[in-house]
């Protein structure tokens, strides 16, 4: 019960610091939300968007899972969890951004490279989503230590989803006319260093104030 009571005493911080210092927000946040920029992020307990990003109650639309993967468009596709939240932060939010968070050290990723998850019920087909991200590391960096191919992985993986993005048409319409952006972001837990995917460079690099947005012309190949 320690953790339990440990997150009922932070509630009450939360309570106290936003409700009686923030109120405003709140009377605005009890109409509903307008976030513009949606995230999705790994279940990784290290990695939480609103903590790395200092977002505020009603900055962004988050949606978390096994290794920050975008599933392609698949009309009529069983229980889906990360399309229908594409569709609301898309369709009926109007998110202006979407950022795909990756991350060093993805259990989920290790999974995928070492097939550890094939044996169970649910989480190699899960990341197998990513599969074409480590068909492309391995046959890139063959010689390259498991945990170097982990790595390129888990940053071609958010690239993988990044494409698969653009499958959904109401999404690629809006990117290209420039009406939305897509961003891959990945943190390196080990530096403390948030990198974002220049399309530029077909490269991760130490994110900037102006962060490499993904628009017409620049997806990724
Ligand atoms: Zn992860």
């Amino acid at each position: 019960m320690k953790d339990i009571a440990h997150f009922i005493a932070g509630f009450r911080r939360f309570q106290e610091k936003y409700f009686s210092e923030d109120r405003e927000l709140f009377e605005q946040l009890r109409l509903g939300q307008r976030p513009r920029t949606m995230i999705v992020a790994c279940a990784d307990s290290r990695v939480d968007p609103t903590l790395l990003t200092g977002a505020e109650p009603g900055d962004v639309f988050v949606v978390r899972n096994v290794a920050n993967l975008v599933p392609p468009h698949e009309p009529g596709g069983g229980f889906a969890s990360v399309p229908a939240a594409l569709e609301f932060a898309v369709l009926s939010l109007k998110v202006e951004h979407i950022i795909v968070l990756g991350h060093a050290q993805c259990g989920g990723i290790n999974a995928l490279m070492s097939e550890s998850g094939n044996g169970g019920e649910f989480i190699g087909k899960w990341v197998g989503i990513a599969q074409r991200a480590r068909e492309r590391v391995l046959a890139d960096l063959p010689a390259k230590s498991p945990a170097l191919q982990a790595r390129a992985c888990e940053q071609a993986a958010i690239l993988v989803s990044l494409e698969n993005l653009m499958t959904y048409p109401w999404i690629a319409e809006r990117v290209d006319t420039g009406a939305m952006h897509l961003h891959g972001w990945y943190f390196d837990i080990a530096q403390g260093e948030l990198l974002s995917y220049n399309p530029a460079l077909n490269g991760f690099e130490p994110i900037r104030a102006e962060a490499a947005a993904m628009s017409k012309g620049e997806s990724s190949g």
